[in-house]
């Protein structure tokens, strides 16, 4: 079945996905859900085969979880709010009893009560279970075609253990089997040191495939020694500029409520400003905490780090951060604050009285701006910046941690005469030490060695099979189409009879298709009633490996065999073009 298209899809902004839609291996039912046609699913199934195969490898056994998961056992994690409120993913209903249930969006909470309740003593440990299913998130953004699905297939696993150690080894042998699993599928990954996030476990790493289009930014050493999701990483910051002025005083900066315009106007570099910001977190416990952040003026913010920065110092899981406006200090019945004139030392008295709003600033201040010896800050009235400033002058330093974006240029922590560099990357797997949050949370125990109860080390693994799929086309491709990494190829081969009313062709065609299929090798015979050229734009479109031509040279008893990636031809007798393709078959398929 090959229903391919000539034109681009107008919805699809990237080439993986526009080539899917026209090869005819994925058609849109909705946004964010796509069906995977014929062609998709061999990929899809050759994808999960050797994830099968890695995995199972590890010593996990497979398994598959309900989809449809009770509210319980999310409200007993703790996550049914967060993950169904605001800007939460979780799909959910109400069933014909008033039951309120979700689509799974991951199965921590499903896997952990369950082996809680299975699992007695360490004896039975350690044991992973992992499961290849649809995932269902109603991600905010869906785009990219099966980059950012709602509904998506992954294969997840979860590790239990009875210590710290035994959860390090699960992981590290996770670890390796990922980077076997990304390597047979024909992929280059890099592997990066990735967010914990407010779970609190110890390590996460995230594997990457290296792409322009990809939606994380990665930070690299030269050296190959670091890499980060930029979530996660740390840098040394520039030297600031000395800002040398004696005395501290206040200046009138009209119309000059950005560092830029200060900048411009003043002759300041953004490395002597303190910047302050106004945000808003909303916790778990369903309070609003205003917060007040200080940066560098030559930095941004790490929104990952100031969620954790806020969980370790409140305790409290935090689930949406925006930056105040006036309109919400107006719901408040609070008086306008002077926007872009901030600073510091911003007297909590502006949040008395205010609706439902915590009446206090959470100030968390980040690292490198705390070096700063004297600065420029807002004043705290529209209109005026205090020059000179120390923290002392400004009240001192109240949280101070890191919660700033490391970015390139800037110096590496491990070595110093190293710089980071940026990359794009495309997130297709995802290794995870929970430690024992979950467990806790669920009651998942079992009996130590010393006949103690105790709550299950937990990790959790994730590829995204179908993601993996689309971004290897993302990274395999050319003018003419795809070009599938032989291992995943829905095909090994194509044979093309180039002209279907020769029935020299016609017999020579099917009989090299059988004798193909026999040797074992995967191929699809193209017998289509169609000019020869539209079938060759066809094949280079959907990208299979390697392609047979049996054409005018049939009556010589010769077809043409054509590497796709290479675009190389060879004229050859059957038995040879046989021989070939089957030798070149079983090299590219990558070993271990
Ligand atoms: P992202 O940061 O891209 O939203 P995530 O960190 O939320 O992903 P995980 O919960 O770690 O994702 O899920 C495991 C894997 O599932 C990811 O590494 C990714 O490859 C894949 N994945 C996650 N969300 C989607 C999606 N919406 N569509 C397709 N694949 C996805
Ligand atoms: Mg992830």
């Amino acid at each position: 079945m090959l229903a391919t298209l000539r034109d681009t899809p107008s919805d699809a902004e990237i080439i993986s996905h526009q080539l899917l839609i026209r090869g005819g291996y994925i058609r849109r039912v909705g946004a964010g859900i796509y069906a995977y046609l014929p062609l998709m699913w061999r990929v899809l199934k050759k994808i999960n085969a050797i994830v099968k195969e890695e995995i199972d490898a590890t010593g996990a056994l497979e398994t598959l979880l309900p989809q449809l998961q009770p509210a319980e056992l999310w409200k007993k994690s703790g996550r049914w709010q967060g993950y169904t409120d605001g800007e939460g993913i979780m799909f959910h209903l109400i069933d014909r009893q008033g039951k309120e249930l979700g689509l799974g969006p991951t199965h921590e909470e499903v896997i952990t009560s369950l082996v809680g309740e299975i699992v007695n003593s360490y004896r039975q440990l350690p044991l992973t279970l992992y499961q290849i299913q649809s995932k269902f998130r109603d991600e905010i953004r869906p785009r990219f075609g099966l980059m950012r699905g709602r509904e998506f297939i992954m294969k997840d696993a979860y590790s239990f253990h009875s210590d710290e150690a035994s959860l390090q080894k699960g992981y590290a042998s996770m670890g390796v089997a990922y980077r076997k699993i990304f390597n047979r599928c024909g992929l280059e990954a890099l592997v990066v040191d990735a967010d914990s996030g407010a779970i609190g476990g110890s390590a996460s790493q995230e594997f990457m495939i290296a792409s322009e289009t990809g939606e994380d930014l990665i930070l690299t050493s030269p050296d190959n020694k670091y890499s980060a999701n930029q979530e996660k990483a740390v840098s040394v910051p520039t030297q600031e500029v000395p800002l040398a002025v004696e005395e501290t005083s206040i200046i009138r900066t009209p119309g000059q409520s950005t560092i830029d315009k200060l900048c411009a106007e003043n002759g300041f570099a953004p490395s002597q400003i303190v910047k302050s910001l106004v945000m808003l977190a909303k916790t778990d416990d369903g309070h609003s905490q205003p917060l007040l952040l200080c940066l560098r003026g030559d930095h941004e913010l790490n929104e990952v780090k100031l969620v954790n920065a806020i969980t370790s110092e409140t305790g409290k899981t935090v689930q949406e951060i925006t930056i105040i406006s006036p309109k919400q200090l107006a719901e408040q019945g609070l008086s306008p604050f002077p926007f872009g004139y901030i600073g510091p030392d911003i007297d909590d008295v502006v949040l008395k009285g205010a609706k439902s709003w915590n009446n206090n600033f959470l100030r968390i201040f980040d690292s490198s701006v705390c070096s700063l010896k004297k600065f420029i800050c807002g004043a705290n009235q529209n209109d005026k910046h205090l020059i000179g400033a120390t923290w002392e002058t400004v009240g001192g330093i109240p949280i101070k941690t890191d919660i700033r974006k490391a970015k390139s240029g800037e110096r590496c922590l491990h070595d110093p005469t190293q710089m980071l560099q940026e990359r794009r990357g495309i997130e297709v797997g995802h290794i995870f030490q929970l430690g024992q949050k979950y467990s806790e949370a669920l009651g998942a125990c079992f009996t130590n060695e010393r006949g103690l109860q105790e709550p299950l080390w937990m990790g959790c693994y994730g590829i995204g099979i179908s993601r993996l799929a689309q971004a290897a086309i993302e990274q395999h491709h050319d003018e003419a189409g795809m070009i599938w990494p032989i291992a995943i190829a829905p095909f090994e081969a194509i044979v093309v009879i180039a002209n279907m009313k020769d029935e020299q062709q016609k017999e020579l065609g099917k009989k090299f298709y059988n004798q193909l299929k026999e040797a074992g090798v995967d191929a699809l015979l193209d017998d289509r009633d169609e000019r020869a050229g539209v079938k060759f734009k066809d094949a280079d479109l959907i990208g299979i490996p390697w392609r047979v031509v049996v054409g005018r040279d049939s009556s010589e008893g010769k077809v043409e065999l054509f590497q796709r990636s290479s675009r190389k031809t060879e004229k050859l007798v059957t038995e040879e073009a046989i021989n070939t393709l089957i030798s070149e078959i079983t090299q590219t398929k990558p070993i271990d």
